[in-house]
């Protein structure tokens, strides 16, 4: 099968297309795909650059495997990792064990690998799962990948795979993050989504304009301005600079922001995300592009009695919500550019510039 490969961390042009040998049959738990629609996102970014870390080495590296790649028609083992974890395709084998789909299928992501039937998974805690699989959801930039069953789900008809292939990660992330805060926003609030125009944020700006609060839309991209307008957002601040909280709290009267749907991460929280936040305040965090680490003087927190919180991911029933949401034309799945897997290298260079609006995908011939 065609797939783009990362063998070393490091910039775009790392991503090379090679020939790999088709994945063997699905082990038990898995499904095979034909993949149709694959995204790229921030967290391929970090992931690529080896700046992802789960406590100790790159993720980048730890996650590479022994893959059979064929060079000048010979089969070689090399080590590499295939990106990609917003995946939808058509089911061409099921493993032993899986219920509830069959060959044909049309799957997107759902979710975090979860079981569904432990202790956590009942009391809502799916995140601490007990059963959790130790290969999650990867694979996406390949003509075929092996998924784990508990980490999708059926496309709902009247949806693309191009637009299933996102929901999960950039509808259901902001969806998840916006519901964990304890309080959702009301027509009286004043809210701010950082990263306006990425692909969490087009959505999450989409998701708390349904609240007829106050939104600001923040960016660092200028030709992002009218297009978010056009989404939902009240005002949008554009910041070449990055800085943004004056400008907040000027169109808020000093009042601040009663909520903070963060996509960026460090770098935009110490530039003035959290300056920008409201007393009582909810700062939400739903992405982290870039390695920076927030810092902020504790008392400025409690002043405030304001709270930070976050989201890992969309689960099952955000994802599930978040199709309902599309399928009633509340919101829009927004698409960039639908591109093929021989242009990964470039969109992702593009990505890596902010010169992308929503989400971009590869399409499958
Ligand atoms: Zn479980
Ligand atoms: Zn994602």
């Amino acid at each position: 099968m065609k797939a783009c490969v990362l063998f070393e961390p490091g910039p775009a042009e790392n991503l090379k297309m090679v020939e790999v040998r088709d994945p063997g049959p699905p082990q038990e738990g898995e499904l095979l795909l034909q993949v149709e629609a694959s995204a790229i996102d921030g967290h391929d970014l970090v992931e690529r650059q080896g700046v992802l870390t789960r406590g100790g080495q790159p993720v980048a590296l730890t996650a590479a495997e022994e893959l059979d790649i064929k060079e000048n028609g010979v089969w070689v083992k090399k080590r590499g990792h295939i990106l990609g974890h917003e995946i939808a395709g058509k089911v061409i084998a099921v493993g032993p064990g899986v219920t509830g789909f069959q060959v044909g299928d049309r799957v997107a992501p759902s979710g975090g690998t979860n079981c569904g039937v432990c202790d956590y998974c009942r009391t809502g805690l799916k995140v601490k799962c007990k059963n959790r699989l130790r290969r999650g959801l990867i694979g996406g930039y390949a003509e075929l990948a092996l998924v784990p069953a508990q980490a999708m789900m059926k496309i709902p008809e009247g949806i693309s795979p191009v637009e299933a292939s996102f929901v999960r990660c950039a509808i259901g992330t902001p969806l998840r993050g916006i519901m964990l805060a304890g309080q959702e926003p009301k027509f009286h609030d004043n809210i701010l989504v950082c990263g306006a125009g990425g692909g969490l944020g087009i959505h999450a700006l989409q998701i708390v304009a349904l609240s007829g609060g106050f939104v600001m839309a923040a960016t660092t991209s200028e030709h992002k301005v009218p297009l978010l307008k056009q989404y939902g957002a009240s005002e949008v601040i554009f910041t070449p600079t990055g800085k943004f909280h004056e400008q907040v709290m000027e169109l808020t009267d000093g009042d601040g922001a009663d909520f903070v749907v963060d996509t960026v991460g460090g770098t935009t929280f110490n530039n003035g995300g959290f300056r920008a936040l409201a007393y009582y305040g909810r700062y939400i965090f739903v992405g982290q592009i870039n390695a920076e680490y927030a810092r902020f003087p504790v008392p400025w927190l409690f002043w405030r009695e304001a709270v930070i919180t976050g989201a890992t991911g969309g689960q099952y029933e955000d994802t599930l919500r978040s199709f309902e949401l599309l399928k009633k034309k509340r919101i829009k799945a927004v698409v960039y550019e639908t591109f093929k897997l021989e242009d990964t290298p470039r969109m992702h260079a593009l990505l890596e510039r902010r010169q992308i609006f929503g989400r971009a995908v590869i399409v499958f011939p």
